[in-house]
């Protein structure tokens, strides 16, 4: 065929999420706009397209593909090469190609959209008060997906055969739901039914649908509700006696419980939104945000007690949208397991289960893959801090600054657990999976990573691990018989993971405060000042190391860290003592003097446990971290509180807390507010932190500071420390995306391992 004048034929490479995003229709729509003719078809990396027309409107076309992608799409890479032209007539969008290696990329679960919502409420509609409804911009993606490409065929809608209305709009290139892989209607696609808690089913359809939210409304019901990435446990928010009932039928004693409303105007009645909290909570990806709760929000006790603020979310599905709608209430929806076991995401595991929790449960048959948490977050310094990162951000993958010369695994710490696998620059971190303590927590990581290195084509060769040797990752890890074992040292783990999040590969000062992490001395650390990068670190400073009387007990035991920590500073605090029994307490100053059953701890979070039973009186808790919650909810309460205790530096860069012990102690004797002990103990961390990393800052020649680990959840330290290091001119770097706490570790772990082996080749 001749050359035609001006005219030429270009193959684009398209990577990036491109798949299940309505990608290829709006590539047919740009070409016929064009007047070009080609094809586009879905294949094992993404989109491959051919146009072939007018010089000029191919130009146009390449730079349209970045510019006007649709909204659920990322593009990460366009390639164009030029082709002979062939003369073809029309444009086409081919079948997907299959073969060779997946990388494509899978796109997250996203919230239902205007124009689905919009249906959802419209009588007229076929899809009205259709909890399925989802068209190419909305529904789930990555908790119905089996395997790669993604084509209907291999996820759990397979099952379901289209009737020839939904055929026709998800064959029709001009429809919004062409090629929606979960497209369906309630002639042919996934739909409800209401089970009691001995397995009678009491309605189906709407029927079901209606029923279970007149039980949450009126009758003060537990509801299992099965979403997206598995079960909620539903009731009413604002019924006391509901909520005390799911949280003793649950086993969990104070963790708080979130809440979802139907609108971000009635989530600004509980909670004080700023415009990033707004923003945060009406995103796609709908985490649960925490925010300041007002003073008299129409919310049950229970609901999160000792707690300064609530955790909100929306309605993110079309199930959750009419339940709100026709409930009229906000709703407690908290996971649905009992204590800390992982979510429940399978019908029959839900009614054998969670028997004993919910009343009612409100099923449907579209089977979840993968079992998603909801994401939370909370603003810090006007920016997202990830706690759990889940649903909606999973499986988007992250950049590695320094690439992965070989594919690898990176198997994370024990408590928050995720996993990552990585291929090149990019990284894939998991859902959070959970504390690795059962058996039913450690399936869902070993069967988690199976479907990651299926989906991303990542076979590893080389395995990270934390240094821990009794973690079960750490286990896991060395079970992997041919990989290449990289140990990576928990603190620089998440040094790391902030790092390779903001793409720095200099040097920089971390403070890494958190519970527990296994030092390179074999001492539990927790209160660290390392400089270091990707490959490496130094650790140049550390908070004073106290014994940890009764080793684990004491991170049930706050009172415990209080004992050691008087003892070490030479004061004596009879109130509390009197409080434990004399005898114990006796017996627990013994162990903190000696070796025996004590190990030496540098931890910051043990200190703030510390404080928080000296001041409040804490003296057991149910989760870890809870007496730092507490602490930094009571010093919310003293906003204004002047002066900081005294928290001195040694010249070899020891944070030194005895007289911060001895200060809060007299304040307490002395019966200063609760709240104000909270905030000058606040206070003296953040300057002496401040303080000790500028001076590690000097001595390493750097300018750039880590804030994280787990103790930097705490949003009144983080943006003290943060504004004091600002003031001194140092770029601060505190995690975003990936969470400060241990659920970051995974992605740390993999961006050392990456850059130690290009260290070596290189
Ligand atoms: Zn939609
Ligand atoms: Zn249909
Ligand atoms: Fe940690």
């Amino acid at each position: 065929m001749a050359v035609l004048a001006g005219r030429r034929r270009v193959r684009a490479r398209v990577e990036g999420v491109v798949q299940g995003v309505g990608f290829r229709p709006f590539v047919y729509r740009i070409a016929r706009e064009l007047g070009l003719a080609g094809w586009v078809r879905n294949d094992e990396r993404g989109v491959l397209v051919e146009v072939e027309g007018d010089s000029a409107a191919v130009d146009a076309f390449l730079a349209r593909l970045e510019a006007d992608a649709p909204p659920l799409a990322a593009v990460e890479r366009v390639t164009p090469s030029e082709r002979l032209t062939t003369g073809e007539p029309s444009f086409r969008i081919l079948d997907s190609a299959r073969g060779g290696e997946p990388d494509a990329l899978v796109a997250p679960d996203t919230a239902t959209c205007a124009d689905c919502l919009a249906e959802l409420r419209d009588p007229g509609d076929r899809r009205h008060r259709y909890p399925f409804i989802n068209c190419t911009n909305c529904g789930p993606r990555f908790t119905i997906v089996r395997d790669v490409p993604y084509d209907r065929a291999r996820t759990t809608m397979a099952a379901f055969i289209m009737c020839d209305a939904c055929r026709r709009e998800y064959e029709d290139p001009a429809d919004r739901r062409f090629h929606a892989q979960p497209n369906a209607c309630p002639d042919c696609g996934p739909s409800l039914r209401l089970v009691g808690a001995g397995g009678a089913v009491l309605g189906l359809r709407d029927e079901a649908l209606r029923a279970a939210a007149a039980a949450l409304a009126d009758g003060g019901a537990v509801v299992a509700v099965k979403g997206l990435g598995g079960f909620h446990l539903a009731c009413r928010a604002d019924d006391e006696d509901a909520v005390a009932a799911l949280r003793a039928r649950k086993h969990r004693e104070d963790k708080p419980f979130a809440l979802m409303v139907s609108s971000a105007e009635g989530a600004g009645r509980l909670v004080a939104l700023g415009g990033a909290e707004r923003r945060l909570l009406e995103g796609p990806d709908r985490p649960i945000v925490l925010a300041p709760r007002h003073d008299g929000a129409p919310v049950a006790r229970a609901v999160a007690p000792g707690c300064a603020e609530l955790g909100v979310m929306l309605p993110y599905s079309p199930l959750h949208h009419l339940l709100l709608d026709d409930a009229g209430v906000p709703l407690v929806m908290t996971s649905g397991n009992v204590s800390d076991e992982p979510i429940v995401y399978e019908d029959d595991d839900a009614l054998a289960r969670l028997a004993a929790v919910a009343d009612l449960f409100l099923l449907h048959d579209r089977p979840i893959q993968t079992r998603t948490d909801d994401s939370v977050l909370r603003v810090v310094r006007g920016r997202p801090l990830a706690l759990r990162r889940s649903r909606g951000q999973v499986p988007r993958s992250q950049a590695l600054p320094v690439a992965a010369r070989r594919p690898l695994l990176a198997c994370g710490a024990e408590l928050k657990s995720t996993f990552c696998v990585a291929r090149g620059a990019r990284a894939w971190v998991g859902p959070h999976v959970g504390d690795l303590a059962n058996w039913e927590t450690l399936r869902s990581f070993r069967d988690g990573i199976a479907h990651f290195e299926r989906l991303f084509a990542v076979t590893p060769e080389v395995v990270a691990h934390d240094l821990h040797p009794s973690y079960l990752s750490t286990a896991y890890a060395l079970e992997r018989g041919d990989l290449v074992p990289v140990g990576v040292q928990h603190h620089h783990g998440h040094l790391a993971a902030c790092l390779a999040e903001h793409a720095e590969t200099a040097p920089a000062v971390g403070a890494v405060f958190d519970g527990t992490g296994y030092g390179t001395d074999g001492t539990v650390w927790g209160g660290e000042l390392l400089v270091g990068d990707l490959v490496g670190f130094e650790r140049v400073g550390h908070l004073r190391a106290v014994r940890m009387p009764g080793g684990e007990q004491a991170i049930r035991q706050p009172w415990r860290m209080a004992c050691a920590w008087l003892q070490d500073a030479g004061v004596r605090a009879p109130a509390l003592a009197r409080r434990v029994g004399a005898e114990r307490w006796a017996a627990v100053a013994q162990l903190a003097r000696g070796a025996l059953a004590a190990p030496l701890t540098s931890s910051m979070g043990r200190l703030f446990d510390a404080v928080g039973a000296l001041c409040l009186g804490r003296l057991e808790v149910t989760f870890e971290g809870q007496a730092a919650v507490e602490l930094e909810a009571a010093a919310a309460t003293a906003p204004g509180a002047r002066g900081a205790y005294p928290l001195p530096l040694t010249a070899d860069l020891v944070l030194d807390p005895r007289p911060t012990i001895a200060a809060a102690t007299a304040d307490v004797a002395a019966g200063r507010p609760a709240g104000v002990i909270a905030a000058r103990f606040h206070h003296a961390v953040a300057r002496a932190t401040a303080q000790a990393c500028a001076r590690a800052a000097e001595g390493a020649g750097v300018s750039t500071v880590v804030l994280s680990g787990g103790v930097f959840q705490n949003r009144l330290l983080a943006e003290e420390t943060a504004a004091l290091l600002g003031a001194a001119r140092l770029r601060v770097l505190l995690p975003e995306r990936l969470p400060p706490n241990d659920g970051g570790i995974a992605f740390g772990q993999a961006a050392v391992a990456a850059a130690r082996l290009a260290a070596r080749a290189g």
